[in-house]
């Protein structure tokens, strides 16, 4: 896969910006249904501009795929397809898959037909995420799961997921999982949904009762998940690190709603922000718009915005020049740090502008509420993709050399460990 070690210049973003906007006077069809347009976008190489042409892409360096988007937005084009399938699932099965999983599973990311989700944590296995225990049981050709996930952002807009359950009790506990991609419309599977304090129920409970799980949708081999999981949570950190994530992204999937609209009037109804980010840019304008801009204090917490958001963006060059020399990969931890101190400072700047309209909820406030709910979503930041205490143990561990956590179990079989918690010894 292209891994984006290479920065577009200046002059390389214009000539890109040009190449959109002469592709899309051509191809954009606004009376075409959305799935043929993603189609059509997909073959051409724009769902994944940094993938290489064999993989879908155009070889294209990493930050190519936000001036695509940016650019279909303002052609008024709707935009490619996004989620956790393209952010997450489609690099881990493309570094880690059988051709023949590559071509099943990763095609129908990159046209939208796939809506997929991430079915790691669980009630007992969050930040030791190790310890899960969801079971998967080999019967023939197919896999017999068994357990439970928890916080499965739009598990109920999505026919895939992520799958991590255990497959060997005998080994030590990261040597006995297995990454498997799971197809969530089956009777084995039940999805309740958890309400957020933002108000939105994003985050589901997902029961699994016997579900089945081909073979041959078993990503990386049996028992080598953990060396898999790596590779997912470097590219969920890196993409939320990079201020990407997948917020704002048209949802793709059967059941995400959008395939048989017709692309134009999904176009319209594209949101121009996203009401889980606010970037320095749309506070500026909001400073200037009610006149906010000359007080010193905000203007004050606005530079100190603006200073660590450039200090992100050289960090991530850091991170993808270190790549280039086959490290780097603590820099998406910083990265991951970094971006969450941003998106809380970026809601308590929106509310210390908006006084106490900052207080209304859609669809009171200013803005459709916008700046309350990012205000409300942004404690969400230190925890998702790995919290920030568990960043911090990982630059500890990994770049500054100190101690390890104790591990007592490290080496023992997980199933003795689970009976020796049952039996309190
Ligand atoms: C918005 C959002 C979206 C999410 N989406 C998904 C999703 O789609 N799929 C999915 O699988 N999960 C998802 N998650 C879950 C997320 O990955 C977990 O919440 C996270 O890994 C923390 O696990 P936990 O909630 O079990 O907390 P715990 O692991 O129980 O941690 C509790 C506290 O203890 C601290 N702690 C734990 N261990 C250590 C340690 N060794 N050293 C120092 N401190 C420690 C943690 O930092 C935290 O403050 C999402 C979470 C959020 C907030």
């Amino acid at each position: 896969m292209a891994d984006g070690t290479s920065e577009p210049a200046a002059g390389a973003n214009a000539a890109l910006v040009d190449d959109v906007r002469t592709w899309l006077a051509e191809n954009w069809d606004p009376d075409l249904s959305v799935e043929d347009w993603w189609s059509a976008v997909a073959k051409a190489g724009w769902t994944a501009p940094h993938f290489t042409p064999e993989e879908g892409g155009r070889g294209l360096p990493r930050q190519s795929g936000a001036i695509v988007r940016s650019t279909f937005g303002t052609e008024g084009a709707l935009r490619p397809p996004g989620g956790l399938g393209l952010l997450m699932a489609a690099p881990t099965i493309l570094t880690h898959g059988t051709p023949d999983q590559i071509d099943r599973l990763v095609t129908p990311i990159l046209d939208g037909r796939a809506g997929w989700c991430q079915l790691f944590s669980e009630p007992g296995a969050g930040s030791d995420l190790a310890g899960l225990t969801t079971r998967a049981v080999r019967d023939g050709d197919r896999w017999i799961i068994n357990g439970q996930k928890v916080w499965s952002s739009m598990a109920r807009e999505c026919d895939h997921g992520m799958l991590l359950a255990r497959t060997n009790l005998d080994v030590p506990k990261h040597s006995g999982i297995s990454w498997f991609a799971f197809r969530l419309d089956q009777p084995g599977v039940t999805i309740r949904p958890l309400r957020e304090m933002t108000g939105d129920a994003v985050f589901n409970e997902v029961f699994f009762d016997d579900a089945e799980c081909a073979d041959a949708d078993l990503i990386g081999g049996e028992g080598n998940g953990w060396t898999v999981t790596q590779t997912t949570l470097y590219f969920e950190r890196t993409g939320i690190g990079a201020g990407g994530g997948h917020a704002g992204f048209p949802s793709p999937g059967p059941l995400g709603g959008m395939l048989g609209r017709r692309a134009g009037d999904a176009a319209l109804d594209e949101v121009p922000g996203s009401n889980l980010t606010l970037s320095s840019k749309d506070l500026l304008a909001l400073a200037r718009r009610t006149g906010r801009n000359t007080d010193p204090a905000i203007r004050q917490k606005l530079a100190e915005l603006i200073t660590l958001t450039d200090i992100g963006v050289w960090n991530a060059r850091r991170g993808k020049a270190e790549a280039a020399r086959g490290g780097g990969q603590a820099v998406a931890n910083i990265g991951k740090i970094a971006q969450t101190r941003i998106m809380k400072l970026s809601g308590e700047i929106a509310l210390d502008i908006l006084g106490a309209d900052g207080m209304l909820a859609s669809p009171d406030g200013p803005d459709d509420g916008r700046y309350s709910h990012a205000f409300v979503f942004a404690p969400a930041s230190s925890i998702y993709g790995g919290t920030d205490q568990i960043q911090r143990n990982i630059i500890g561990e990994r770049v500054l050399g100190l101690p390890r956590d104790p591990n007592p179990d490290k080496e023992v079989p997980y199933g003795e460990v689970l009976r020796r918690i049952a039996s309190g010894r």
